[in-house]
Order: structure tokens, then sequence, then C-alpha cells
């Protein structure tokens, strides 16, 4: 049966899009994980395809986007992992709207915006995140959100039909949207931005990039911040202040830098970041009483 799949997946990506046993450490940010039994990066137009020959293999899938708010397990990904990336990644720029397929990322998006000069993606433009899934996330930074951009998104449902949800129906919240739960696929994306004027816009880039390099390890592997906020708190004054700065479980390490962020200082396991993580949760709740949940997602198998 796996040859047979194999070679119609062939058929669908083309060759050098679809790869068996590809190592998750080369797709995610934190540079660890283990092997995904498939991996496919295939073009907007084919993924409605592909996700119905994984159905019709009844192969579990799941969609990626950069890889950079996912810790993959040691021990890898059974079944097919979508990377909506560079093979989808086609922006369109027409007045003050910007359309962006799921796989542009936001850098990108944020700098044919100024080009354009269309202020709006400033706060995204240091997010290494493809458009997908910071929609997925309702990512943002300094007080900007992707709810306060996206018009609309198109998406495949479950049940494989493409639909048009507007920002309401997106449900977005702190780092939440409904894709997840469900399990929709975001294809593409309509911003909505304001006319502003290009210096401005490049200052407004380079300042909160600046703000990035000097509190953020961006020098290490990481997914950025590991932790929600949690309400009423900040997760990295909890961790400083539960004694935790610079705290390590093998080659993963709290952040000395900013202590939000868990790095891997290099070699670290799937395994000993989880091990980390939940120390980190256990040691703050003892002192504080507050649990605080992971922002990262945890895939594939430990
Ligand atoms: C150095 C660094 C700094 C960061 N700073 C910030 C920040 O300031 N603010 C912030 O919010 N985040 C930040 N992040 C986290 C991360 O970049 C964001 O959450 C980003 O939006 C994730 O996008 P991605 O494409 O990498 O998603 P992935 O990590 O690939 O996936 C994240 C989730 O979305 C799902 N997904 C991805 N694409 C799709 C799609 N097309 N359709 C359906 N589901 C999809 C995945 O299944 C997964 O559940 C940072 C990360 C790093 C490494």
């Amino acid at each position: 049966m796996s040859d047979i799949f194999w070679k119609q997946l062939r058929e669908i990506t083309g060759d050098g899009r679809c790869f068996r046993q590809e190592d998750m450490s080369r797709h995610t940010t934190f540079r660890v994980g283990g092997p995904a039994e498939y991996y496919a990066c295939p073009g907007r137009e084919q993924v409605t395809e592909l996700i119905s020959l994984c159905k019709s293999y009844q192969i579990p899938w799941m969609v990626i986007g950069n890889g950079s708010n996912l810790l993959v397990g040691d021990k890898g990904i059974s079944g097919m992992v979508i990377e909506l990336g560079k093979e989808a990644s086609q922006i369109e720029v027409k007045g003050a709207e910007v359309r962006a397929q799921a796989g542009a990322l936001l850098s990108v998006v944020a700098r044919k915006a100024a080009d354009a000069g269309l202020s709006g993606m400033e706060f995204a433009s240091g997010i290494p995140g493809s458009v997908g899934g910071a929609i997925v996330m309702n990512a943002g930074a300094y007080g900007g959100e992707m709810r306060q951009v996206v018009e609309k998104a198109t998406v495949l449902t479950a049940e494989g039909r493409e639909k048009e949800l507007s920002r309401e129906e997106l449900c977005f919240g702190y780092r939440h949207s409904c894709i997840p739960e469900h399990h929709m696929v975001v294809l593409d994306t309509v911003l909505a931005l304001e006319r502003g004027d290009l210096p401005s816009i490049d200052e407004e880039m380079a300042r909160l990039r600046r703000l990035r390099s000097e509190k953020q390890p961006l020098e290490y592997p990481s997914a950025g911040s590991t932790f929600k906020r949690p309400q009423g708190y900040f997760a990295g004054k909890l961790i400083q202040d539960a004694g935790l700065r610079g705290y390590r479980v093998g080659e993963a390490q709290v952040s000395e830098k900013h202590c939000g962020f868990v790095i891997n200082r290099g070699g670290a396991t799937a395994a000993q970041v989880r091990q980390l993580i939940r120390d980190v949760q256990d040691k703050v709740e003892e002192q504080f009483g507050v649990r605080m949940e992971t922002e990262v997602r945890f895939v594939g198998e430990f």
C-alpha cells in the first residue's frame, strides 16, 4: 500500500516536493524533532487533493507553516506533514489590501506592504512565522495582532470544501483562532491595511527589530515565547522570580537573556525541552499558584 500511496503522492506534488522519513529538526526553529513518515510541500492548488489522498489511505496528516511554534517529539510524526511554505507563498497588493497565500512569511508580507506604502503589518515583521500559522495562533507583538489586519481567510474545511471565513468567523482570541478545533486548513487570506508613508513604516519596523534583538535570545534556536501570558502576570517575570533564569535540562535552557524563552543550546532533544518546560510549570505553580500554559504546540511522539 505504501508504494502506491507514495507514487500517487509524487504525482500530486511533483518530484522534489515530497519526502519520506524527513528530519523535522530541519523544519522547526527549535531545531529538534525526529522524522516525519511523509513530508510534502504542495502548492496552494494541490492541498485539497493531497489531503483527500491521505484520507483515502487513512493516513493521519497535519499542516505546518514555518515550524516556529512547534516542539516535535524525538520519535517523530507518523503520517503526513504538509508544509504550507514557499510553494504556497504568493502575495498580491491591490489598493490597501494584501492577498497572501498561507505559506507567505510574515516578514515578506510586511516588507511588500511597506513598499506599497501600507501600514498595519509592522508589528508582525519580526515574527518568524507564515501567514497560515500566524492566523491559527493569532500571532501578535508590540500591541498588534493578526485579528486587527485579517479581513477574511479562505480555509479548507474538515469535509474538504473551500470556504471563506470573515474575521468574526475566525473567532480570534489571545493566541487563539477556531481553525484547529474545526480541523481546518488556512489556504490564503486578505489583509486590510491602511495608507501610511514608507519612511515612518520603515522606521517602526527597524525600531521593533532593535527591540527584539535587544530583548530576545535570537542567537539560539527556540520557538519564541514558550508560555502564554497568564492572566495578571508575565510568564518571564514569574520564571525569573522562581529562580529559574538559566535553568537547564541537558542542552535545553531557560534563556538568561529572556526567561520567557526556552532555548536549544545545541543538540537538545525534544524530551529535554519538554522536561524543562514541565519543571518550569511545576516550580512556578508551587511558588506562585499559577499554572502556565504553553504557547508552543507539542506534536508527534516523544
Ligand atoms: C524567535 C521567535 C520569535 C517569536 N515571536 C513571536 C511574537 O512576537 N509573537 C507571536 O505571536 N509569536 C511569536 N513566535 C512564535 C511563532 O513565530 C508564531 O506563533 C507564528 O505565528 C507561527 O507560525 P508558523 O508558520 O511557524 O506556524 P507553525 O509553527 O508551523 O504551526 C503553528 C500551528 O499552526 C498550525 N498551522 C500552521 N499553518 C497552518 C495552516 N496553513 N492551516 C492550518 N493550520 C496551520 C500548525 O499545525 C500548528 O498547530 C516567535 C517564534 C520565534 C522562534
